[in-house]
C-alpha cells in the first residue's frame, strides 16, 4: 500500500473532476432570489377562473370532485337567480374547497372541468406552517379579476410585499 497510490493519486484524481467541472455551465440557481424557469405545462396552485365580464366559469357540477383520484374537492352547488347571478349558467358553487395535503397535482380536475373553471398554474410555494391552512376554500381560489391566474407567476419572495402569502392570491 503505497501512499502514492491510496492517497496522493486519488486526491488528484478528484481535483481534476472539480477542474473539469468549472469548464461547465453553471446549473445553481440562488433561491428564493431566482426562480428556475418551468417547463411550459407545469401543474401546481389551484385557481378558480373567471369570464372576461366577472362571472364565474365554475357552475358547480362536481365533474372535477368525481375525477379527483385523491377525493380532496368539495363541492356545494345552489341555483343562480336573475337578483344574484354568479355564473351565466343555471347554478354556481356556493362552496368549493380543495384539501391541498391530499392533491397529487394530477391535473384530471382541470381536465374534466367543463368550463375551464378550475386551473392549475405555476405558483409552486405552497408551503405553510398549519394543517388548516391548505383546505383552500373558493375565496382563496377564486380569481379576484379576469385572466389572474394566466399572468406571469412572481415568487413569493420576488414581490415588494415579502408578507405576501404562498400562491399569490391566498389570503
Ligand atoms: S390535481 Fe388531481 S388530486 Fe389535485 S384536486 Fe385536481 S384531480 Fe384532485
Ligand atoms: S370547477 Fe368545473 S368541474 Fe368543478 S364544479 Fe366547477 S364547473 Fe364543475
Amino acid at each position: 500500500m503505497g501512499l502514492n497510490k491510496e492517497v496522493i493519486k486519488p486526491i488528484l484524481a478528484g481535483f481534476g473532476i472539480t477542474a473539469r467541472r468549472l469548464k461547465h455551465k453553471k446549473v445553481t440557481v440562488s433561491y428564493p432570489e431566482q426562480l428556475r424557469e418551468q417547463y411550459p405545462r407545469t401543474r401546481w396552485r389551484h385557481f378558480l377562473a373567471r369570464y372576461e365580464n366577472g362571472l364565474e366559469k365554475c357552475i358547480g357540477c362536481s365533474l372535477c370532485a368525481g375525477a379527483c383520484p385523491a377525493r380532496c374537492i368539495y363541492v356545494e352547488a345552489a341555483e343562480n337567480t336573475d337578483e344574484a347571478r354568479f355564473s351565466p349558467g343555471e347554478r354556481y358553487a356556493t362552496r368549493y374547497e380543495i384539501n391541498m395535503i391530499r392533491c397529487i397535482f394530477c391535473g384530471y380536475c382541470q381536465e374534466a372541468c367543463p368550463t375551464g373553471a378550475i386551473v392549475l398554474r405555476k405558483n409552486f410555494e405552497l408551503a405553510d406552517y398549519k394543517r388548516e391552512s391548505f383546505v383552500y376554500t373558493k375565496e382563496m381560489l377564486l380569481e379576484k379579476y379576469p385572466g389572474e391566474s394566466d399572468e406571469p407567476y412572481v415568487g413569493r419572495y420576488q414581490k415588494k410585499d415579502k408578507k405576501e402569502p404562498a400562491g399569490s392570491t391566498k389570503p
